[in-house]
């Protein structure tokens, strides 16, 4: 039969070329399904977890459980294993305070703001005060501000930001490090066993106003059981302009101290006065739950996706509008962890990383469910945190970036990943804002596993940053991150579709991340990978 050849060469051939592409062609048909979610599938979730009825999702409230059910219902009815992690909290707020410095009183709201680590009740607390210039400590750039001093029953004055905001040529230029962030300060004067401090408030160095210090310092403080062992008791901020007042007629001038503070061989500095701050603290106990699903995988090892599911909730004392929705920050990230679970959980697909959704609970109040997740999983488990966050719900981007990819071989991953999708690989525009240390992928990072933020870019096809606009000046942390049914959810599919496209190109190299260098922050513990890669030295010791 002269036809047989003819007709089995070619279907020989067409086998052989089907059967080393398998691979490629499931992810791309993943990712080709991810162009077809529907909006009304994207806004779903949007628009459930943004309405009035949550009351802004804060930790501990009827908004807030709401919202975790919602994710436990959502992710058992994908048909995945779906449970709650519940934690516990503990709330603190300042219901009395008042202050002195040197003789002068310091007006509660105006001058000073903060919060007591304590006990309901009464307190009371008087100290030396000490300028501890940016209050840093770090061999990565080389820098202490301590030189050993005993600092112990101090109250430190200490400013935020860090020395590459006024030297280019140190840290890492005006990109905000983690040693600049008003939260590693309060960990250093932890370590020094201060018993108070004093972050110097100015809006250069804050990178907001006196406002925002004054209304996100003036509600209730949340805190995992682990981190109250110690710590300064009181942690607050204190206007620059008032400092400078207490200075005047004493030995020292703030200008001259802040001058020493951008030297290496800066030291402590006693001001010569005592500070004493006296009020009265409520406290609480609340419960929250972070809701986690998994698709099991062959290696034992896990990828996880997260996202935080918690708001700033409601604000009694405003008038007209008390909610805070989060529509962007964070309706539309969850949106992007469900779509890529459900991707995931229709597709059926054998998987050697398992997947795990992370739906995190307050994180608004400092990445506390991240934190408690972390503190309990495995770090040699978790190949790869993948963070959404307040992402884009706008028209199409010609872009896309990955904040804190660049310390990891996640960069690389991801350049393919995007080349494979048509998009940019860019830059994170806003790297003033330290948002890297600011939301769920950081405690990931802290432990060692590379991690990132992964999003479709800040700029649309028509050349606006609307995300630039959303954080800066925009419906960021206000009651105008409200939904609107008018968003072309673009941004969010691409976000979706990029998420995917990494978890397939770590499905199929079977490629486990790893740090290119030692990241510029401090890691808890060893980190699991190692540092494997000295690396060009793009961010520290410059
Ligand atoms: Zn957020």
């Amino acid at each position: 039969m002269k036809w047989l050849p003819i007709i089995l060469i070619p279907m020989a051939v067409f086998a052989a070329g089907a059967a080393a592409v398998t691979g490629n062609d499931a992810s791309g048909r993943l990712q080709e399904r991810c162009d077809r979610l529907g909006k009304g599938q994207l806004q779903s979730v949007i628009e459930f977890l943004s309405a009035d009825a949550l009351e802004g999702r804060a930790p501990g409230t009827r908004g807030g459980e709401l919202a975790e059910n919602y994710l436990h219902a959502l992710f058992k009815g994908l048909g995945l294993r779906s449970r709650f992690q519940p934690f516990t909290l503990h709330g603190f707020r300042l219901a009395a305070l008042s202050a002195a410095a040197g003789g002068r009183d310091l007006a509660f709201g105006e001058e000073i703001v903060g919060s007591h680590v304590g006990p309901e009740g009464e307190f009371s607390l008087e100290g030396d005060a000490v300028f501890a210039g940016f209050g840093i400590r770090t061999e990565l750039w080389d820098w202490d501000d301590y030189k050993q001093t005993d600092l112990r029953g101090k109250v430190l004055v200490v400013r935020v930001n860090d020395p590459g905001l006024f030297l280019p040529r140190i840290f890492d230029g005006k990109a905000l490090t983690y040693f600049g962030r008003w939260t590693y300060k309060i960990e250093e004067a932890t370590r020094a066993g201060a018993r108070a401090i004093l972050l110097i408030h100015t809006t250069p160095t804050a990178g907001y106003g006196w406002d925002v210090v004054r209304n996100s310092w003036s509600g209730e403080e949340l805190h995992l059981p682990a981190d109250l062992d110690q710590g300064p008791v009181f942690r607050g901020w204190v206007r620059e302009d008032s400092l400078r007042s207490l200075l005047a007629g004493r030995r020292f001038d703030l200008d001259r101290l802040y001058a020493r503070s951008l030297r290496r061989d800066f030291r402590p500095v006693d001001l010569g006065f005592k500070v004493r701050i006296s009020g009265r603290n409520a406290s609480r106990t609340l419960a929250a739950r972070n809701v986690i699903a998994e698709l099991p995988g062959s290696s034992g090892k896990r990828i996880v996706l997260s996202a935080h599911i918690d708001h700033l909730g409601r604000d009694e004392r405003r008038a007209g509008d008390q909610i805070f929705n989060g529509a962007i920050d964070n309706g539309a990230a969850v949106a992007a962890l469900a779509m890529v679970a459900k991707v995931y959980a229709e597709a059926g697909r054998e998987l050697h990383f398992g997947l795990t959704f992370l739906a995190c609970q307050a994180e608004e109040a400092g990445l506390l469910g991240a934190k408690h997740f972390v503190s309990r999983a495995d770090p040699r488990e978790i190949v790869a945190n993948i963070n959404f966050e307040s992402t884009p719900v706008w028209e199409k981007s010609p872009d896309m970036f990955a904040e804190g990819a660049q310390y990891s071989t996640l960069e690389g991953m991801l350049r393919k990943v995007a080349a494979g999708q048509g998009l940019n690989y860019t830059p994170f525009s806003m790297s003033d804002q330290g948002l890297f240390f600011r939301s769920d992928q950081f405690p990931f990072a802290q432990a060692g596993i590379p991690a990132c933020w992964l999003s479709a870019g800040e700029r649309t096809v028509a050349g606006r940053n609307r995300l630039a606009e959303f954080f800066k000046g925009g419906a960021y942390h206000t009651v105008d991150d409200e939904f609107d049914p008018a968003w072309e959810l673009q941004g969010l599919r691409q976000t979706v579709k990029l998420a995917v496209g990494l978890i397939e190109h770590l499905q199929t190299t079977r490629a486990i991340p790893l740090w290119k260098g030692r990241p510029p922050f401090p890691l808890a513990g060893e980190p699991r990978l190692g540092v494997v890669d000295s690396g060009p030295d793009l961010w520290y010791k410059k």
